[in-house]
């Protein structure tokens, strides 16, 4: 279906990235899946492309391009590709924002730069071995120290993305006891440096897809946090969380579409080639049919998240409607890519065929960034149940 979202500033960048991603990722990217991780320097690159740096203002060296246009167009080459920039979407899409949203002057001054040249790489770390949904039960500390000029963090998460491969970690910390009103009350979020004394990384964690990032877990022992590094007010840290999620769901809608468009065309390349009973998989009507599903499915989610970009570019996009984005976004990925995989039979189930990759890669769309369970619970909360 004909989408009018991009320009052709777009388009050309568009080009720029399928340059890119076929001669710096493609060829290498089965033994970055087996590292799990992707050369440090990839950053640099992506920082030289000018793509550390979307949403930084031009004075802290970014492109000053607030819109996430540009990110859906890398959404949905490396969709394309079957391919990932590493933890690229978790410090740019993700945890950028809060930086920008709540930096102080000098936090920006000293911050931004290094980022968008894709020096300093950034991590976020909420989920904890015993929390996840559920983050206001966050039990890691930060004890302001009597002198008031730093904090003291003990703590342990996991399941963080790379952190591996960043220098900076957005750390989310209990610094307050909860209000009898508020549990969510007296949490605070902290830029760490991972190379900070008492910051230890634990297990690598084996992923069953996205396998060019590393996933771990950290502990913390008596980091010394300095009061300059607290990001926005202390104990606030929970409506900030609130704010930055809508664009973070938004983008993992929007890749769970492109992924499932990708899916599409592997599926109808691969049953053009592939002969079974002396003719084409194509030419049976089974497949005719579950390609034309797909189709649709995926140009009504393309419909939404388009809609949901311009609606971010607008700053209308309420919590609600993100939580609509990821939830339909991700759920038709999985129908989609399943409905794909099947149609390359044993093949399909085969790593060295992109439709497996997506098949991992996606998996965990319905779960990071917040489950489809609890997606429907904001739905329905915003529906007045
Ligand atoms: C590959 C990967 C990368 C990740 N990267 C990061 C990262 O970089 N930083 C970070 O902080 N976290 C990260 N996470 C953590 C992720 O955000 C959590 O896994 C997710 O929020 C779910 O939390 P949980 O795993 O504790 O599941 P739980 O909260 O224990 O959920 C278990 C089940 O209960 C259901 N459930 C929970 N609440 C409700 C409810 N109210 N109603 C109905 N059902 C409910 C869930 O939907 C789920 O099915 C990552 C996770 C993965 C798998």
């Amino acid at each position: 279906m004909k989408r009018n979202l991009f320009t052709q500033e777009h388009e050309d960048f568009r080009e720029t990235i399928r340059l890119f991603i076929a001669k710096e990722i493609t060829p290498f990217y089965a033994d970055w899946e087996r590292d799990n991780r992707v050369p440090r320097e990839l950053f640099t690159k992506l920082g030289e492309l000018g793509v550390m740096g979307f949403d930084i203002p031009e004075e802290f060296g970014g492109t000053g391009k607030t819109s996430y246009k540009f990110q859906a167009v890398m959404d949905e080459e490396t969709s394309r590709a079957a391919v990932s920039f590493g933890h690229y979407t978790v410090s740019t899409g993700i945890v950028l924002p809060y930086l920008l949203r709540l930096c102080n002057d000098e936090q920006k001054q000293r911050w931004l730069p290094s980022i968008a040249t894709g020096e300093k790489t950034l991590c976020i770390a909420m989920t904890e071995p015993g929390t996840g949904s559920d983050l206001a039960g966050i039990r890691s500390t930060a004890k302001l120290s009597e002198d008031g000029t730093h904090y003291i963090l003990n703590g342990a998460k996991t399941f963080i993305t790379g952190a591996v491969n960043s220098e900076l970690c957005v750390v989310v910390a209990r610094t307050s006891p909860p209000s009898e009103t508020d549990r969510r009350f007296g949490l605070s979020l902290m830029v760490v440096p991972t190379d900070a004394p008492g910051f230890e990384y634990g297990r690598k964690l084996e992923k069953l897809g996205l396998r060019a990032s590393d996933t771990s877990e950290l502990s913390f022992t008596d980091v010394k946090v300095p009061v300059a590094d607290l990001l926005g007010e202390q104990d606030k840290g929970f409506s900030y969380l609130g704010q930055n999620l809508p664009r973070e769901r938004l983008s993992i809608g929007s890749r769970g579409i492109s992924s499932a468009a990708a899916a599409i065309e592997f599926a109808k390349a691969y049953v053009q080639e592939r002969q079974v009973f002396g003719k084409p998989v194509a030419a049976f009507q089974n497949t005719k049919f579950v390609l034309a599903e797909c189709s649709a499915e995926v140009d009504a989610g393309q419909a939404l998240v388009d809609r949901g970009i311009e609606l971010d570019d607008s700053g209308e996009l309420t919590a609600a409607d993100a939580a609509r984005i990821k939830l339909f976004g991700t759920e038709v990925a999985a129908r989609v890519i399943d409905k794909c995989l099947q149609l390359h039979g044993g093949y399909g189930y085969m790593l060295e065929y992109p439709i497996a990759r997506l098949y991992a890669d996606t998996r965990v769309s319905r779960i990071y960034g917040g489950t489809s369970e609890v997606m429907k619970t904001i739905i329905a909360k915003d529906m007045g149940l």
